[in-house]
């Protein structure tokens, strides 16, 4: 077998063969983005193979994602020239450990107060155990702390979720949780994780957790178990080895221990999950553990130009602490890194629509390109909206990857189920949908009552379920909360009938008088204010629309949508979810303080938060091999409110010479043709179409924002041209800035009034109803006259 031809060690560098050819004994791949890691442990699997050292049923590979272990399979078998069958331990930790545990489930139980019959506990997990999800969870917590007598407002569920997955990713039982952790949760935690397993087993269910820490309190508690695994799993191979947390170590530790045949890769300046309990330690524990591990460092990126490389070191450089790499390339110097500002989020997913068309077709004087090539990288999810939007109307084929397109989001359909109901009051399955959502003490009982009565009348389920309230068939808090709910619909649907208010208005109110988003808003889990941003996004999309019908009817085609998967699309996916990918062209929005870096990562104490969000960005960079545009919005909705933003300190730490700034749409002259901008989306557009006084202070408000001061200066500073003032761009932009003692002027809020005194950007006024105010000169407008 071992004289079976090796052409792919051709196409590695040394250090990469090197990685490769040694086979046996520990391996630690360090390296910088593009270097080829990935492309190194793919290759040292088919030499395992081509060598025979190992069957593929004896290699145990580490993905990040499941994608990402089908892709490997792939280019095994392509390096060999043939398929490979029977890779089943090449996955990700938590499919790997759900194999495992089916396995040997019986092995876990109660220990300590269980007696342990025949090598099992009497109180044990079978192997059809159900995997919970995050709601049963909670659900579950839940109940455990209200049974202790805790007071479930103060010691909500979700706290204690966090906490015992913390301890979890640290493969902590309850036993195994240090007296340093004692007085979490009011110093009932560890009592509570306990019950909380305990519970667990008698329901024989496990959390995402458990799936690794069982696998691990086996391998520890049964020597023997661990040994046939040792002896099975002939070679250890991990990829994004930088974002193991400590559990996922122990479990490599413990399999590896006796062979050492273990080669991890990764990158430290790619660790992206510190907050979910990675540790960029287990890098350095590695050749602590592993005495003697070849260490392989490779320095050429084969993935992206000069320029983007370039960019993206002069990022990452701004973090301390790390454990330092140089990078080269021997590829051209490429297009600069372009960055662009924009007007608001709306005017960037249009600009890159059309950057994203002209690159399709060719008109940017580049090379056709197909969309498969194109990403588009987001910080948080709900910013997917804007480009979705965009994308749907002008016909622009794309993916949402990882993770549900924003219109099949879970808070999204039942928003959606609320307005359609309000729109026509025959949609049962809208009714099914929000019925005891929130909840109304309707149960599946009370549900099957209003079924049973609208079918015997023939009539709808809202019909049906007036009837049960008016007939006393359901009474008590359900009863009640359904007459209300029914009522709520019926306003509901005359408001949108009489037109008395705005299709928005009534949405707004259908969302608030339903008690969803205070649903919402009592939620403390971690997704739970980016539900509540993507209900702040569905409103604002409403604004595209004259009524709810013309909006709903416009979703419905979406979701018709969904065309063939072979069909060319751009992708769109978060910045976590584009680890190890690579594209030629990819956008990178958003970057803005308080999206980009996070407004978490921004009010944190330390540095940890921002250095976590700078390897981000670094990672965000280095997936692009040939364009890279990084876009800021000036003015952008959050939480229903315009700000305005300040771009992202990332954007100051960009290297110049790395660096084209382009013209900001409509601001500077001449600035359309280098944008490939029309002329319907430039600011002096958009200030023409403002036409309440609060969309004024808006619009007029971006030009005055510090974001696009910076974004001016920074322009100057590279020799831009500067803006052109008989383009028409606004009385009210500038004027803003130069109010003098003595100048008529209006407040949104207070009024009209007077300028009294000017420091710096704050004007005392004296407002003809409000009295002497002091506000900060961005939110006044001249008043007409
Ligand atoms: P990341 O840190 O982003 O995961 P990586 O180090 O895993 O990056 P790969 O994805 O393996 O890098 O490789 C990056 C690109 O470089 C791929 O397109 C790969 O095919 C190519 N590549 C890797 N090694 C070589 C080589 N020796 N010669 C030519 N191309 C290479
Ligand atoms: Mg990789």
């Amino acid at each position: 077998m071992a004289s079976r031809p090796t052409p792919y060690l051709d196409d590695l560098n040394p250090a990469q063969r090197e990685a490769v050819e040694a086979m046996d004994g520990p391996v630690l791949m360090l390296a910088g983005a593009g270097t080829g890691k990935t492309k190194a442990l793919t290759t040292r699997i088919a030499h395992l193979l081509v060598m025979g050292k190992a069957r593929p049923n004896e290699i145990l590979s580490v993905t990040f994602t499941n994608k990402a272990a089908r892709e490997m399979k792939e280019r095994v078998g392509r390096l060999l020239g043939e398929t490979v069958e029977g890779m089943p331990w090449m996955g990700t930790f938590h499919s790997i450990c759900v194999k495992l545990l089916r396995r040997h489930a019986e092995l876990i139980g109660a220990s300590d107060r269980n007696e342990v019959i025949e090598g099992r506990p009497q109180l044990h997990l079978k192997s059809n155990f159900t995997i919970l999800d995050t709601d049963d969870q909670i659900r579950l917590m839940k109940q455990l702390i209200e049974a202790n007598g805790m007071d479930v407002k103060r010691w909500p569920a979700r706290m204690l979720s966090g906490i015992i997955d913390n301890w979890k990713n640290r493969a902590w039982t309850p036993h195994q949780v240090p007296t340093s952790e004692a007085s979490a949760f009011d110093g009932r935690g560890v009592e509570l994780y306990d019950q909380y397993q305990r519970r667990l087993l008698e329901l024989n269910a496990v959390d995402f957790g458990d799936l690794l820490l069982h696998v691990v309190t086996i391998f520890q508690q049964h020597p023997d178990v661990l040994a046939q695994y040792q002896r099975w799993f002939r070679y250890v191979l991990v990829d994004e080895y930088q974002d193991t947390n400590v559990a996922q170590y122990l479990w490599l530790r413990l399999l590896a221990s006796g062979h050492k045949n273990i080669c991890c890769v990764g990158d430290d300046d790619q660790s992206i999950y510190g907050w979910r309990g990675a540790e960029v330690g287990n890098i350095l524990r590695f050749e602590k553990d592993f005495p003697g591990a070849k260490v392989v460092r490779l320095e050429q990126n084969y993935r992206s130009t000069h320029h983007i490389l370039a960019a993206a070191s002069g990022v990452i450089a701004g973090n301390k602490g790390r454990l330092g790499k140089t990078l080269w390339t021997e590829s051209q110097d490429g297009e600069k890194v372009r960055l662009i500002g924009h007007w608001d989020g709306e005017e960037e997913a249009r600009w890159i629509g059309e950057e994203i068309e002209a690159m399709q077709r060719g008109t940017r004087g580049n090379d056709r390109m197909s969309l498969d090539s194109m990403a588009i990288l987001v910080r948080a999810s709900h910013q997917m909206r804007s480009f979705e939007d965009r994308f749907l109307t002008i016909g622009l084929p794309y993916r949402v990857i990882g993770g549900p397109r924003f219109y099949e989001r879970m808070e999204i359909r039942d928003a959606m189920a609320y307005f359609r109901l309000a729109v026509s009051q025959d949609d049962d399955l809208a009714f099914e949908r929000i019925v005891n959502t929130p909840k109304r003490g309707l149960g599946d009982k009370a549900v099957q009552t209003i079924q049973k009565m609208a079918r015997s009348n023939g009539v709808s389920l809202i019909e049906g379920a007036r009837l049960c309230v008016e007939s006393g068939l359901i009474k008590g808090k359900g009863g009640k909360a359904l007459g209300e709910l029914v009522q709520g619909l019926d306003r509901w649907h005359s408001q949108l009938l009489a037109e008395s208010d705005t299709h928005i208005e009534v949405a707004e109110q259908i969302l608030d008088e339903s008690g969803y988003t205070t649903m919402w808003q009592n939620d403390k889990t971690p997704e739970a204010p980016g539900r509540l941003e993507n209900l702040k996004e569905l409103i604002k999309a409403l604004e595209n629309f004259d009524n709810l019908q013309g909006f709903l009817e416009h979703i419905a085609l979406i979701m018709d949508n969904d065309s063939e998967d072979a069909e060319e699309k751009v992708s769109i996916m978060t910045l976590h979810a584009a680890k190890g990918l690579e594209f030629p062209a990819v956008f990178l929005p958003g970057w803005e303080d308080g999206l980009f870096p996070s407004q978490r990562s921004m009010d944190e104490s330390g540095v940890k938060g921002l250095e976590e969000e700078r390897r981000l960005a670094y990672v965000g960079i280095t997936r692009a091999e040939q364009i890279c545009t990084i876009s800021f919005a000036a003015n952008r909705r959050v939480y229903g409110q315009w700000q305005s933003q300040l771009p992202s300190r990332f954007i100051d730490e960009l290297p110049e010479e790395n660096v084209d700034v382009l013209t900001p749409p409509g601001l500077y002259g001449g600035g359309y043709g280098a944008a490939g901008m029309s002329a319907s989306a430039s600011p002096a557009y958009a200030m023409r179409s403002a036409n309440t006084i609060e969309q004024r202070v808006q619009k007029a408000d971006v030009y005055n924002s510090p974001g696009w001061k910076r974004m001016q200066n920074q322009s100057q500073k590279r020799g831009f041209a500067q803006p052109n003032e008989s383009r028409g761009l606004t009385i009210d932009a500038t004027a803003t800035s130069s109010f003098t003692i003595g100048d008529r002027v209006f407040h949104q809020k207070f009024g009209y009034g007077e300028v009294m005194e000017i420091e710096g950007d704050k004007l005392a006024i004296e407002f003809d109803k409000a009295g002497s105010k002091k506000v900060v000169a961005k939110f006044i407008v001249p008043a007409e006259n």
